[in-house]
């Protein structure tokens, strides 16, 4: 009896298909799928702990997969193995007086926004894609535009049922904001993609509703105006968001938004989102002394959409005409700086980059365009690029994970820590089944 005859006497077993081979990672660097590989979709951490017990016992290879949203290529099955779906696993309960959610795994950023807003609360982090999961995000720990303010993922998770390699279910964590007993597994398990345990269900904490918001675009002669603006206005108040953009980024915003920005001068463009007006205000005049081309606040809901669909759009404009999506993270005092010299070693690889981000978290999103021979010299560039994020106090991803794309960087920059992880990988998952390949080489 073959391994999947057994595997469908503890679950339903579907063949492969296209909706789970591939994720959002850019095609030219997307991990290659295996041919062969079949889907489950458990309903809850019990049916989970008994295709985990097989597949251990059976060595058989486990890739999670939440919405698929992922740009790492985390979730792609790049051996013979088991795609676990958490599509089913959907439970999710308000608890409005303790501000939590308790939700399975596989609900969706979407279906948690909406089930907070009908309580009164609200999940501050947004991750853009509305179909990534509760699971997917703790896993690859999700950051967005509001992370100056309100952070990632890990500050939402306060406790998580995960099953481990071995069947084994485990709880850590609790209903409460504060958690100091001992080793934290849970922030282990937050950001491990997928490489140390299934995560089952989370406790996900909320926030009341956010009030009205005014949004400032603002446009400035040079990239080192721009963001010592950031920097003065981060002093003083946490916008909700800080986002900017060079010239060219903007442009690609318009014409797939088709709305108009509100300058064509300047080289570099900064959006900002306040929860309060008196703060908008304050910024402004920040602006405005740093020297500023204009500044428009936007008050109305039909101004701020116009304003924040050309910031939303410039991925879609630019998806088939990139290698992939970079998103170092640097001090946001340093993005001026990091900007100016990824343009000029992109020059001496004839590389053209788009390049726009959240400032005010220093998460720069780089998108080198495809180009005529780009596979023999694009990945030495890339890791000057992000080695040069390193040497100016920065991180090689501030929020898209390591998965199956950036480990040789990673044990590259980070020789000790990876080695550490290895040791931690091998605590948890001594067979490798869990994701093998992603984040830490194969041991
Ligand atoms: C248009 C667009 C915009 C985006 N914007 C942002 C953004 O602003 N900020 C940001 O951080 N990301 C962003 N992303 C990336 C993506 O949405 C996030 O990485 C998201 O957290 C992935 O969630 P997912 O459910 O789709 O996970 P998947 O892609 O399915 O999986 C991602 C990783 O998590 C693991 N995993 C999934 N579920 C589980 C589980 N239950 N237990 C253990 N491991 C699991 C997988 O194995 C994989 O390694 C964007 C993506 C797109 C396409």
């Amino acid at each position: 009896m073959s391994w999947i005859d057994e595997l469908s006497k503890i679950v339903e077993v579907f063949p492969p298909s296209d909706a789970y081979r591939f994720d959002e990672t850019p095609p030219l660097v997307a991990p290659r799928a295996a041919e062969n590989f079949v889907v489950v979709k458990p309903s809850n951490s019990e049916e989970v702990s008994a295709i985990l017990k097989f597949a251990n016992e059976k060595s058989i290879p486990v890739f999670m997969r939440g919405g698929g949203t992922g740009l790492s290529g985390g979730a792609v099955p790049t051996e013979e193995g088991i795609v676990l779906s958490t599509e089913k696993m959907t439970e999710l309960e308000v608890d409005a007086d303790n501000r939590v959610a308790i939700c399975g795994a596989g609900v969706t950023l979407k279906q948690l926004d909406d089930a907070a807003f009908r309580h009164g609360l609200s999940f501050p982090p947004h991750p853009g894609a509305e179909t990534a999961t509760v699971g997917g995000m703790i896993a690859t720990n999700a950051g967005g535009v509001r992370a100056l303010k309100y952070g990632t993922m890990r500050n939402y998770v306060l406790s998580l049922e995960a099953v481990l390699a071995d069947g084994r279910i485990i709880n850590v964590g609790g209903k409460t904001i504060k958690n100091s007993s001992g080793y934290s597994l849970l922030h282990l398990l937050v950001g491990s993609e997928g490489t140390l345990a299934v995560i089952t269900k989370a406790t996900i904490r909320l926030f009341p509703q956010m009030r009205d918001m005014t949004v400032l675009a603002i446009p400035f002669p040079t990239m080192e105006d721009a963001m010592n603006c950031v920097v003065e206005v981060a002093r003083k108040m946490l916008p909700m968001a800080l986002e900017f953009m060079e010239k060219r980024a903007v442009e690609i915003g318009e014409k797939v938004s088709g709305e108009r920005w509100v300058s064509r001068e300047g080289e570099a463009h900064l959006l900002m989102v306040f929860e309060s007006f008196d703060e908008a205000e304050e910024a402004a005049k920040i602006a405005q002394s740093l020297g500023a081309i204009d500044v428009y606040a936007a008050t109305t809901k039909k101004d701020q959409d116009r304003l924040l669909k050309v910031r939303g759009m410039i991925y879609e404009g630019l998806r088939k005409e990139v290698i992939e999506v970079l998103d170092a993270c640097v001090p946001p005092a340093k993005i001026a700086e990091y900007w100016r010299r990824s343009n000029e070693l992109a020059e001496e690889y004839g590389i053209e980059l788009i390049t726009y981000g959240h400032a005010g978290d220093g998460n720069v999103h780089q998108h080198p365009l495809v180009y005529e021979g780009w596979e023999k010299s694009y990945f030495e560039f890339r890791k000057s690029l992000l080695s040069l994020a390193v040497s100016l106090g920065g991180v090689i991803s501030g929020e898209h994970g390591i998965g199956a794309v950036k480990l040789s960087e990673l044990e590259e920059l980070f020789p000790e820590q990876f080695e550490l992880m290895r040791q931690i990988k091998l605590l948890f998952d001594p067979k490798n089944i869990l994701n093998p390949g992603k984040v830490v080489r194969k041991l």
